[in-house]
């Protein structure tokens, strides 16, 4: 399995040399792609990956920093199909709580070039807790966190996710409302990525250290204001805490796991 990294910065103003957040997952020669910020396509792209190659896409939330280059993702997927005809057939699953957004970025489409219509399906799918997603040896579990505050109707709208494949797993926490939000997923991972834009840096391994959690690999993405001022202070601070196991991902870099 690798790991791609498009976006690493939280919902901030433009920062230098970090978009906000997304990555993909990749197996089996299919993309598998988390939250979609600002330009996540053009990156992608620019690395060589082929956007065709994009079978899921799974949205933690609807803040623009995690939405923001959705539409723009569809849109390119469809641009070069009318360049290759490789996408005939094929249906592309978007995940994602909310449906306004869904239909607000549907409607965007629907006024671009040739209506949008294309050769392909998507279908937006709902989340709830559980596993959502259960394909061509992948499988993605969903569980809500505060992140959005607690619904009234019981209708969670902030999601974080487990991906396992060939043995390995992968927990990328979203956005959180508080550092626990995620425990339940995170016992016995090889990969955890963990936002940093809610909290420092130093508290999440501490937190992981203090309570004996079995997380092989610590990633810190949806980089805030800790990481971007210094980067190199607060992962050698981190280092303190856990060792060698922690790192701050970068954008435009592919990681195997
Ligand atoms: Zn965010
Ligand atoms: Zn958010």
């Amino acid at each position: 399995m690798k790991i791609h990294f498009f976006g690493t910065c939280a919902g901030t103003e433009p920062m230098p040399g970090r978009k906000h957040v997304s990555f993909a997952v990749e197996n089996d020669g299919q993309l598998y792609w988390f939250d979609a910020g600002e330009g996540c396509s053009y990156t992608a792209h620019l690395m060589g990956l082929d956007l065709m190659s994009v079978r899921s896409i799974f949205i933690s939330h609807s803040h623009m920093d995690h939405v923001g280059g959705l539409g723009n993702l569809l849109w390119n997927i469809r641009k070069l199909d009318t360049l290759t005809g490789k996408m005939a057939g094929k249906n592309i699953d978007v995940f994602l709580a909310n449906e306004k957004t869904w239909n607000g970025i549907m409607q965007l489409l629907s006024q671009t070039e040739g209506g949008f219509k294309t050769t392909f399906s998507i279908n937006r799918k709902g989340i709830s807790d559980g596993i959502i997603y259960n394909e061509n040896g992948l499988c993605v579990k969903a569980l809500h966190n505060t992140h959005l505050g607690v619904p009234d109707d019981g209708q969670w709208m902030s999601f974080s996710f487990r991906i396992e494949a060939e043995g390995r797993s992968i927990v990328f926490s979203g956005d959180l409302g508080a550092i626990d939000d995620i425990d339940p997923l995170i016992d016995d991972c090889d990969l955890l990525l963990m936002e940093t834009g809610h909290f420092k840096p130093e508290d999440v391994c501490n937190y992981i250290k203090n309570n004996n959690k079995n997380v092989k690999t610590l990633g810190f993405i949806h980089n805030g204001r800790h990481i971007l001022k210094d980067a190199a202070y607060e992962l050698s601070n981190a280092k303190k805490i856990l060792g060698d196991r922690v790192f701050i991902a970068e954008d435009g870099t592919t990681m195997e796991i």
